[in-house]
């Protein structure tokens, strides 16, 4: 089907967001039905709120049928929720939207603009964002890191808000790694993709439900799942660091052999040493533990998130094996 006429899911992770949801559906609809020839509809991933966010979107949704809702067993997390989202939507383009309004529904006709120009996977970057103190700091750092490590190009300054064509959808749903990282297997499934520019808004409502802790650990994620230089650093540390002790253990070998006097007993640079490579030691540990934590997420194979009811959506509820 042509592009000109295709349909939209717009996927939406939520955890208590009933102050949000009224609004964020009205400048939904506001924008999408401005958009010529697109048919769209909202799938809402209820990821184990426990205010009314379920009983809102379920009285919206009998009224417009637009507005389909999953309900996930208990919180699985931002990831998760997506990834269950993406499994249910089934139109010709999925959009991902965080329900906060940090993200501007009025941005998506750009992205929808794009995909009909020929892009497969729109990535939606952010100009400016509006986030302050520890929050602003941990995500400014943590681009200009990942941009260093990563084994590939991912676009910085750009979360999970964007556009994937049906086929780019198809693919990233058959990606059954358990730690994910939106915004790098996007760019991992290829495609032609587009960058759209945007300024990120503050949250509409309360507090973010991302804690600090999750969102470290989502960093973590991302860095673990594409990049290998943290081992291959380690090892350049373990070289750099024989090499210096060879190249001392020699000097002082030789000035004794040389009959030269022990020129100093030595202590503070005994403990320095020993803590130092200590050290290094248990941060190699950490980082070798921080890969194998996630290869034994992917033995057990557990699923990502399990379904606890599906309101006004046809699909699969299983996510892939
Ligand atoms: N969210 C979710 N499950 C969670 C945490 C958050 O579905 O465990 C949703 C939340 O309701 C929001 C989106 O994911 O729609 C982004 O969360 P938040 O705004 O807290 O994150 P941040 O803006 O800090 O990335
Ligand atoms: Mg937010």
């Amino acid at each position: 089907m042509g592009r000109e006429t295709g349909t939209l899911s717009v996927v939406i992770p939520v955890l208590n967001e009933e102050a949000v949801l009224d609004e964020l559906l009205r400048r939904l609809a506001g924008a999408l039905d401005a958009v010529p020839g697109l048919a769209w509809r909202a799938v809402f991933v209820d990821d184990g709120s426990t205010d009314r966010t379920a009983e809102i979107l379920l009285s919206r949704g009998e009224k417009d049928p637009r507005i389909g809702l999953l309900r996930l067993s208990r919180n699985f997390g931002h990831q998760p929720a997506i990834s269950a989202g993406l499994a249910h939507a089934d139109a010709d383009a999925v959009v991902i939207l965080d329900a906060d309004l940090q993200d501007p529904p009025e941005v998506i006709p750009d992205l929808v603009t794009a995909w009909r120009n020929g892009a497969d996977v729109v990535v939606a970057r952010r100009r400016s964002r509006k986030e302050r103190g520890l929050r602003r700091l941990g995500f400014a750092l943590f681009h200009r890191f990942f941009g260093l490590l990563s084994d590939f190009p991912v676009a910085a300054n750009a979360g999970v808000f964007g556009l994937l064509d049906r086929a780019a959808a198809e693919e990233l749903r058959r990606l059954t790694e358990r730690n994910r990282f939106l915004p790098g297997l996007r760019s991992w499934v290829g495609f032609r993709q587009a960058v759209v520019q945007y300024d990120r808004e503050e949250r509409a409502e309360g507090a973010p439900k991302q804690t600090f802790r999750r969102l470290a650990r989502y960093a973590m994620d991302g860095i673990f799942s594409f990049s290998y230089k943290p081992l291959r650093l380690l090892m350049g540390a373990g070289i750099v660091v024989s090499l210096i002790g060879f190249g001392t253990a020699s000097f002082f070998i030789g000035k004794r052999l040389l009959g030269y006097e022990q020129a100093f007993t030595g202590f503070t640079t005994l403990v320095s040493l020993v803590l130092f490579l200590g050290g290094l030691q248990l941060i190699a540990l950490g980082l070798l533990g921080g890969y194998l934590g996630r290869i034994y997420d992917e033995v057990k194979a557990r699923p990502l998130y399990i379904v606890k009811s599906r309101h006004g959506l046809a699909g699969s509820d299983r996510p892939p094996a």
